[in-house]
């Protein structure tokens, strides 16, 4: 039973839950680093997958990936916040909501209901598609985000979307950056405009 059902009990509120201790500075970066999880050969052999799951259960680590996100993103100055399908969503979203902005899902095809931009890029094997909505970004100052930058073939797809459907992308930011395979050069390179918390 809630406790809005259970009469006095309603006025003490809800459960309360524990506050996670606000970390900062060298510290928090160390600690988000320490939460995310390396599984080798998934999805297949010779990959190295980065896996954030163990990063987004503890509290403190997801907020101070999110505290993290947003000193990197409000130097970038957008005025609306473009997430990859899915783990773009997952910071994104919130990343938005502490911004005070909008946000705009890119998505898989197929996915997005109204009238849509759609664009193709190269895999490592193979092709991939993604969608935006036509009037999702028009006007706009676009950051995008994902969890993490392999060879940059995803976000560049998604920055080209967005400035088809009339918004300027003003930066890319990532949790994770795998620096050997070279997506910052295809996102055009730029130290400011290509962010990422974590490098390897
Ligand atoms: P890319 O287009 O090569 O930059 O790949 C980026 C996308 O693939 C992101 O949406 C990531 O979530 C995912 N991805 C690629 N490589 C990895 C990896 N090693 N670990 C986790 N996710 C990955």
């Amino acid at each position: 039973m809630s406790s809005l059902a259970n009469g006095p009990g309603a006025a003490l509120g809800p459960p309360s839950r524990p506050v996670p201790r606000p970390i900062g500075g060298s510290e928090a970066l160390a600690y988000v680093a320490g939460a995310i999880r390396t599984i080798s050969d998934f999805p297949k052999p010779g990959i190295q997958f980065k896996d954030i799951t163990p990063l987004l259960a503890d509290a403190q680590a997801l907020g101070a990936t999110l505290d993290l996100l947003q000193t990197r993103a409000e130097a970038l100055r957008p005025t609306r916040i473009v997430g990859i399908e899915s783990r773009g969503f997952v910071f994104g979203v919130p990343l938005a909501d502490r911004m005070g902005l909008g946000f705009a899902p890119v998505r898989k095809p197929g996915k997005l209901p109204h009238r849509v931009a759609r664009g193709e890029y190269v895999l490592e094997y193979g092709s991939g598609v993604l969608e935006l909505h036509e009037d999702a970004v028009a006007g706009h100052e676009v950051l995008i985000v994902d969890d993490l930058l392999a060879t940059g073939g995803t976000a560049a797809c998604a920055g080209e979307l967005c400035q088809r459907v009339g918004g300027r992308v003003v930066g890319y930011l990532f949790v994770i950056e795998l620096a050997a395979l070279g997506g910052r050069a295809r996102l055009g390179g730029a130290r400011d405009t290509v962010q990422a918390l974590l490098t390897y």
